[in-house]
């Protein structure tokens, strides 16, 4: 039988966690051997780091796959469980938040603060009509009070939709109009690049196509000029004023809590559905595993979106679940200088910094001096999460950030996951550059080919799932047939062969020689060279290890020879000059590059240096756009394109380019 997905590349490098904090981890090796013993009893242990009005009946019930419920008949209220246990355990005077706005201005937030906004916050959703089983879009600025809207409605059990601060009037109607949602929470703006940057005209555009809205609540955060309409109200008029007593009542474990758009990098966003006792229970318990987290000593910094599951999980339900202190940055890296990032670091000691792929090779670009001039010795785990990390990027996160002492924990998951799911531990894992290593204790991920049969060590295919895990995703809201198809109906019971219940991932993955997992990206992206399956990621991860190049993205291109030719986009690297012959010489050598390292079927056909790549908002490469360039087709639907100028730039055809921005 033909391979699903070929493995070309093999790393050798790897690093044993530190002594001392492989001493102190809060998980040791031995949390893989207790929930492989019994699965749902680790659930069950898990599940008792949260405070339950009443406990659950029974951990899983499964007997209508694919709608998974966990906890069942157990009750319990979000917010209690994120802000008011801490203040009555006497943590009230912890720093929740420390927030710091682009332009400078900070905010010190504490448990007890914390507390009182989200009180006030609830009752004025009480007072505007919004309770248990209602839904609130939250359109807003990476500002305190997101969070703080995004608990109020949890302590009232309405279900939130979070839309990214970015994106259009029409993204933003139709996803309030999928979710019916009755209120929108938003700001006059927030602060971008060095300037205001309005939020407001856009819900007004969009709140005129959404009849189902009756108010639009407005936090004052960068005091421009807002059109007003009798359905808003400002937050320091309503909420500021509100009762700061406020008694949460509980929910049932399968609670709506949110729904939340996936980023969009293959097509149409499906808004995934999460509930309440399973997703706690799983992203507390990752957050703790993953990190480390000492709740007492650590500072944790994420600078994922809110907009994001990742900033759901690991910015608000996570981390305050676990009673953490952490940072939140409103801004980009960027402003007012490149160093931002390293200066707040510095500045807060953060100990643990969770980022993604695209910042680091963005820093990577931008050059070793700029982090080398800052003291980030407080920091002790570092993660990354959105993309496959390059084995290059991630040693230059190690050296460069980590300074050759910290681990790195790559996490791979999806809005559809809720949590984390396959990552190191990084008390227990010795890593290897680039992968994403093993699942967690609790999770069953394998690698199948196409008869959904395990591929053995050293083979490639399709990543899944075989059993239900707390913080799945329940459906797609409003469309249980997609969420059978989409993730249910590639293999197993789903797809009519067997009884077991097989989710897909959508990723291809392999596993190396000692079994540990590499993520090779999205199957649709796999390219089909001369009867070869080849993963984008790995020939942009050969791409990467070249010492000119920052950034790169592969696609398959129809070729009459070989079906299939690859075509790279390149960026270069701060430093390197790419004008005219220079330019025409590296390109091949960087195509020699990847013969050499990953055999000459993966050898580019074309490579294309350019000063940007197509992304998402959430800052992951588009491939599909690229590969109409590369076709010479018009482009698909660019929606959720971050920079449309962009793909000009690369459509006119550009050989070489200044990496500059
Ligand atoms: P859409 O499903 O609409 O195309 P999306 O998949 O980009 O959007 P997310 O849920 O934000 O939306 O992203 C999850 C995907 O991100 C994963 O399926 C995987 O492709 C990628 N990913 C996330 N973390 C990692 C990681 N550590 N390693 C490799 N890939 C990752
Ligand atoms: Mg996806």
């Amino acid at each position: 039988m033909s391979e699903t997905l070929a493995n070309l590349s093999s790393e050798s490098r790897q690093f044993p966690p530190p002594e001392a904090l492989a001493a102190a981890a809060n998980v040791k090796a031995d949390a893989y051997e207790e929930a492989a013993g019994d699965r749902l009893a680790f659930w069950a242990t898990q599940a008792d780091r949260l405070t339950w009005a009443k406990k659950w009946d029974q951990v899983l019930d499964w007997s209508n796959p694919p709608f998974a419920k966990w906890f069942v008949g157990g009750e319990l209220n979000i917010a209690y469980n994120c802000v008011d246990r801490h203040v009555e355990a006497g943590r009230g005077d912890r720093v929740a938040i420390h927030w710091e706005g682009e332009p400078g201005d900070t905010r010190t937030i504490t448990y007890a603060e914390l507390l009182k906004l989200v009180s006030q916050a609830a009752n004025t959703l009480t007072d505007l009509g919004v309770g248990a089983g209602d839904r609130v879009a939250i359109y807003m600025p990476m500002i305190p009070e997101a969070a703080v809207a995004m608990l109020a409605c949890a302590r009232v059990g309405a279900t939130h939709s979070v839309v990214f601060g970015g994106f259009s009037v029409s993204a933003l109607s139709t996803r309030i109009q999928d979710a019916d949602a009755k209120l929108v929470i938003t700001a006059d703006g927030g602060y971008r690049r060095g300037k205001p940057s309005a939020l407001k005209p856009t819900v007004d555009e969009a709140v005129a196509e959404c009849p189902s809205i009756e108010n639009v609540l407005v936090v004052r955060r960068t005091g421009q000029d807002v059109a007003w309409t009798d359905k808003d109200k400002w937050w320091h008029e309503t909420v500021e004023q509100a009762s700061p007593e406020h008694k949460a009542q509980a929910f049932d474990a399968e609670h709506p809590l949110f729904i939340l758009y996936t980023s969009g990098t293959t097509g149409k966003p499906k808004g995934i559905l999460h509930t309440t006792g399973g997703y706690l229970t799983q992203v507390s318990y990752t957050h703790n595993a993953v990190f480390d987290l000492k709740p007492d000593t650590d500072v944790y910094w994420c600078t994922a979106d809110i907009g994001w599951v990742t900033g759901h999980s690991y910015i608000v339900y996570g981390p305050l679940s676990n009673g953490a202190t952490q940072v939140m940055y409103e801004g980009t890296p960027d402003t007012p200088g490149r160093d931002r990032f390293w200066q707040i670091v510095d500045k807060y000691k953060v100990s643990i910094l969770y980022t993604a792929p695209t910042l680091i090779r963005t820093m990577m670009k931008w050059g070793d001096d700029i982090p080398a001039g800052f003291d980030l010795s407080s920091l002790r785990v570092l993660g990354s999460v959105g993309e496959p990390i390059n084995p290059e990027a991630w040693m230059w996160y190690r050296e460069n950030i980590g300074r050759n002492r910290t681990p790195i924990v790559d996490t791979w998951w999806q809005t559809e996951t809720g949590g984390v799911m396959i990552s190191p531990l990084p008390g227990v894992t010795a890593t290897k550059p680039g992968s994403a290593m093993t699942p967690l204790p609790g999770i069953t991920a394998d690698v199948v080919d196409d008869q959904a049969q395990s591929v053995p060590n050293g083979g490639g295919g399709f990543l899944v799932l075989r059993d239900p895990w707390p913080s799945m995703l329940r459906t797609i809201w409003g469309d249980d047939k997609r969420f059978l198809d989409t993730y249910w109906s590639r293999f197993g019971a789903g797809a009519g062969t067997g009884d077991e219940w097989i989710y897909f991932a959508g990723d291809g993955a392999k596993k190396d020689d000692d079994g540990a997992l590499w993520l090779l990206g999205r199957v649709d992206d796999v390219m089909l060279v001369s009867g070869h399956n080849i993963s984008t990621t790995e020939v942009e991860s050969a791409l990467v290890s070249h010492p000119s190049v920052a950034e790169a993205a592969v696609v398959g291109a129809t070729d009459p020879t070989t079906g299939q030719a690859i075509v790279a986009f390149v960026i270069p690297r701060g430093n390197v000059d790419t004008e005219g012959d220079v330019g025409d010489q590296l390109t091949v050598d960087l195509r020699n590059h990847v013969a050499k390292t990953l055999g000459p079927i993966a050898k580019p056909r074309q490579i294309m240096l350019v000063p940007e790549l197509p992304k998402t908002r959430s800052g992951k490469i588009m491939r599909r756009l690229l590969k109409d360039v590369a076709e010479r087709r018009s482009l698909g639907d660019v929606t959720t394109l971050q920079d449309s100028a962009v793909m000009d730039l690369i459509s006119a055809g550009m050989k070489t380019g200044k990496s500059e921005d």
